[in-house]
């Protein structure tokens, strides 16, 4: 598994060791000949070592620097910069992706939302903190750090854990359309900024068209739309938080709302409820699937999701699907959809394989990592 340079090592791969370390420990990780083999972060879990380096072993601020900078300079390779006026949101830190397991950071003009998902980064939270505000210097203001999944005394899921700055929301701009962002309220970070490409690519389809948008949250897709010229928007999701912040960003962005109709409630209800017929239906629901075991039920519950999506989309229209779910791999989702196509017995044809933009990185060596997935499909019959 090492000489792969998969970033995680299971419990059972390891010989000794286990019983004297601590939880989140920076652990060394040797050969049974006793010769150096890399470096990580210990946690009491099925995945026993979350690996940092293959060569380095120290992990301190310095090394934090190291890789939040060359994260930075790709992104800036690739046209993210925190300055930009036309996108300043982007995420900054991909986990394994960018050699970080455990830590997720995402960019809000100016905002740095770190997520913490396990004990090892946690445990050095002070390092990555003070890292990220050596790294950003004057382009982030604020840091806040956040604990996903981890059992810490005192502190839920998705409360904030260190604040240098606590502001009640912040304003972003995706492509040119500007979002407000709560993390504290919010989803996730605040927002899904893995979408940022596949939306615009909904705003290049949306000229005269009727676009139905499910889990539509604080409308991403569905403003996209309303700028590509769309003629009518209908945007369901359950959260009505969600409804009302899709409601503001309308407004923030001068768009009327006379063709925008914001529906709270369940897309499976709707999907059966609802006797209109649109041009072009995105769903993007959440991962289904939350581990292998759950994966069966998940696509069963994808295929009946795509086969009632399906129904809605108009002769010559387009379906444009995700899934989030790490555990269902591309071409398993693409057999779902076919089978969602079957069930349903009309002629689909996959114009597009899509992913997340540019700030997703997926290393080679953790295929794991490459959690979405869509499908732009075109129905013409
Ligand atoms: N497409 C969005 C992100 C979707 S996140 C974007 O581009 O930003 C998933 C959303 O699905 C969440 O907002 C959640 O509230 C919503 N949701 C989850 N289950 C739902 C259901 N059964 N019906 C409607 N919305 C649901």
């Amino acid at each position: 598994m090492l000489s792969r340079r998969h970033p995680w090592i299971f419990s059972g791969a390891v010989a000794g060791g286990m019983e004297a370390a601590d939880n989140g420990a920076v652990v060394i990780v040797v050969s049974s000949a006793g010769n150096y083999l890399a470096t990580g972060h210990f946690q009491k879990s099925s995945i026993a070592v979350r690996l940092l380096s293959f060569s380095d072993p120290a992990i301190d601020q310095a090394f934090y620097e190291n890789r939040i900078q060359s994260a930075v300079d790709f992104r800036k390779n690739v046209g993210l910069e925190p300055k930009d006026k036309d996108t300043n949101c982007f995420r900054l830190i991909n986990g394994e992706g960018d050699g970080l397991p455990g830590l997720i950071a995402d960019f809000y003009n100016g905002l740095i939302v770190l997520q913490y998902h396990s004990y090892g980064m946690h445990r050095q939270r002070e390092f990555i903190e003070t890292a990220f505000a050596e790294v950003m210097g004057k382009s982030a203001h604020g840091i806040i750090g956040f604990v996903q999944g981890l059992d810490i005394v005192g502190i839920n899921d998705n409360q904030p854990q260190d604040q240098f700055n606590q502001g009640d929301g912040q304003e972003v701009t995706e492509t040119g359309i500007k979002y407000l962002i709560n993390p504290f309220k919010g989803q996730k970070t605040g927002f899904f900024l893995d979408q940022r490409d596949n939306r615009v690519l909904l705003r290049q389809m949306s000229q005269g068209m009727r676009v139905l948008n499910t889990f539509s949250y604080t409308g991403g897709f569905s403003l996209n739309a309303l700028k590509g010229g769309a003629m009518e928007v209908v945007s369901v999701d359950s959260s009505s938080y969600a409804s009302e912040m899709c409601k503001i960003n309308e407004q923030v962005n001068g768009f009327s709302g006379e063709n925008h109709e914001i529906v709270t409630g369940d897309v499976f209800e709707f999907l059966k409820e609802d006797p209109r017929e649109f041009n072009v239906v995105i769903l993007d629901p959440p991962a289904f699937a939350k581990s292998r075991k759950k994966s069966h039920n998940a696509v069963q519950a994808y295929k009946r999701l795509n086969r009632e999506g399906l129904k809605k989309v108009k002769k010559g229209g387009f379906l444009i699907t995700f899934s989030c779910s790490q555990v269902i791999a591309s071409q398993l989702f693409e057999d779902t959809i076919r089978a969602a196509a079957i069930e349903c017995g009309r002629p689909a044809k996959i114009i597009k394989r899509l992913g997340p933009g540019t700030d997703h990185p997926v290393s080679v060596f953790h295929p794991e990592g490459h959690y979405l997935k869509g499908l732009l499909v075109h129905l013409d019959g």
